[in-house]
């Protein structure tokens, strides 16, 4: 059984303060929820923040990346370690936006995936082709490699942990969804590639999500798709009510 994860992606939005109001509010509104696991994934200087209004909930703070060493001269990074020793335990790993703006490549997704199921914090990966991509009928091959690249050396027993997040480039932000099918297709191509890296047992067990313009609208048909598993939401996670309303598709 894969229990279904709603995750909130903030991006480069909120302070301290604005987050904490956002829990204020977002927090009654899914109590007691417990079908799907709710995470947030504030920016770093709201992090320890929200781990801590979050204590005790139904609601987990996650990282938007990390490094994969434990400590260093890298200056802007924060490590595994640190992330563990605020009570962090999810990763966001290989965003297309840090792989377009920031230059985050294939092996440091892999090295970075490595370090988090080594620390016990789950990683949330990032898949997704680019519209020419798909355009060029090139979806299948991208997805295959970029589970891959990330999955490189990782056994079995390593992936237990592990969580997908398919976010087609072109749906981000861009209020165009992928339609229930195109969004089944693509984590069906995402799962056999698993499967083929990490043994069909893997690939039965870790959780896909669809990312890429979720919405309260959107999320009850996406969700209904025997193996879309959950939702990485950017936009429609900054307000409370419009989150909730998705957490409770
Ligand atoms: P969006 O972003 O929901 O605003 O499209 C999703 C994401 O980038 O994770």
């Amino acid at each position: 059984m894969r229990k279904p994860m709603i995750a909130g992606n903030w991006k480069m939005y909120k302070t301290p303060k604005e987050s904490l109001a956002f829990l204020d509010a977002f927090l009654p509104l899914v109590e007691g929820h417990t079908r799907d696991e709710i995470i947030i994934c504030p920016t770093m200087s709201s992090l320890a923040f929200v781990v801590e209004a979050s204590e005790g909930t139904n609601v987990r703070a996650g990282a938007q990346n990390m490094h994969w060493l434990n400590e260093g001269p890298y200056t802007g990074q924060t490590s595994p370690t640190m992330l563990v020793s605020i009570g962090c335990r999810h990763v966001i790993l290989g965003h297309s936006e840090q792989r377009l703006y920031f230059n985050e490549t294939y092996e440091r997704v892999n090295l970075k995936l490595k370090a988090a199921i080594n620390h016990g914090i789950t990683p949330i990966v990032c898949v997704g082709e680019l519209l020419a991509e798909r355009e060029d009928g090139k979806t299948e091959e991208t997805l295959r490699t970029q589970v891959r690249a990330a999955l490189r050396n990782i056994s079995s027993s390593e992936a237990r942990r592990l969580v997908i997040a398919y976010e087609p480039i072109w749906a981000i932000g861009t209020g165009s969804t992928a339609s229930p099918e195109v969004a089944a297709h693509a984590h069906a191509i995402i799962r056999n590639e698993l499967a083929s890296c990490c043994g069909e047992q893997t690939a039965q067990n870790t959780r896909i999500l669809y990312g890429g313009s979720v919405k309260p609208e959107n999320i009850s048909e996406l969700m209904a798709q025997d193996g879309i598993d959950g939702a990485l939401v950017g936009g429609a996670s900054l307000v409370p009510t419009t989150f909730a309303n998705i957490v409770h598709y």
